[in-house]
């Protein structure tokens, strides 16, 4: 499976970092597929400032309903008539800052599906309950009640705690932990489980993604505060190992 490495960039950036930032990771290596998901008011730019390159573009969240009466939403199909290709969905600073359920993430995954997005449904376990022995069951639980029977996407793994923190959890934690995702993932899904990509999130940068991405079951990527700089997304993707 090729490796995907993303870029989330909150809520950072403007309109005038697009151009020289395109321009950039147009010069993505050949072997992974390459995303970059900005804020909404990007995304009609950089859909143009990538045109024509195999760079893909997604959002960051999308409303659980196709339209209507929800001030300050954005549908999935406003999302991707702007170029978005994908979606994050249950990012933790959602789940943790807009109080999103298993069952709001799993409404936007339908959401999403139906307007041809692909969805990136991100777990992950805080600190405590790493410490209480608790992780595996509790990402095991996310993803069961986040991820319809016929899910067609890919699932992020995301420590809470190393997000954003410059710590990441050790190599075995992180192989333990994707060995039990794909397990549930074929459970929950049956064989079309095997085809899902399991990206790594939480401090990837340049320095530790190539050790990271070479874990078994890590199938990429997703990476927030070093993907502010093209030339660090780059090198994070160059140390992606050939699918
Ligand atoms: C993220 O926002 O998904 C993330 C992993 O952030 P960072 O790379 O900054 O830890």
């Amino acid at each position: 499976m090729r490796q995907l490495i993303a870029g989330n960039w909150k809520m950072h950036g403007k309109l005038a970092d697009v151009a020289g930032y395109a321009a950039a990771i147009r010069q993505a290596p050949a072997h992974v597929d390459l995303l970059i998901c900005p804020p909404f008011t990007l995304l009609d730019r950089f859909g143009s400032a990538l045109k024509g390159s195999p760079v893909a573009l997604g959002a960051q969240d999308c409303a659980p309903c196709p339209q209507g009466a929800h001030t300050g939403d954005v549908s999935a199909a406003m999302l991707h008539e702007a170029g978005a290709q994908y979606v994050i969905l249950g990012h933790s600073e959602r789940r943790e800052n807009h109080g999103e359920t298993n069952a709001d993430v799993a409404a936007k995954v339908a959401a999403a599906t139906a307007a041809g997005l692909i969805p990136i449904v991100c777990t992950g376990e805080t600190e405590a309950q790493r410490d209480a022995g608790d992780a595996e069951a509790l990402v095991r639980s996310q993803l069961v009640h986040s991820l319809p029977q016929n899910f067609s996407g890919v699932v992020a793994y995301e420590p809470i705690w190393a997000i954003g923190t410059g710590r990441t959890p050790a190599e075995d934690d992180v192989a333990a932990m994707h060995a039990a995702i794909r397990a549930a993932l074929l459970r929950h899904l049956g064989a079309a489980g095997a085809g899902v990509k399991i990206l790594y999130g939480g401090s990837v940068k340049p320095g530790n993604a190539a050790s990271l991405l070479a874990l078994p079951e890590v199938g990429g990527a997703l990476v927030g505060g070093a993907s502010l700089r093209a030339e660090d997304l780059l090198t994070i993707a160059a140390d992606a190992p050939c699918g």
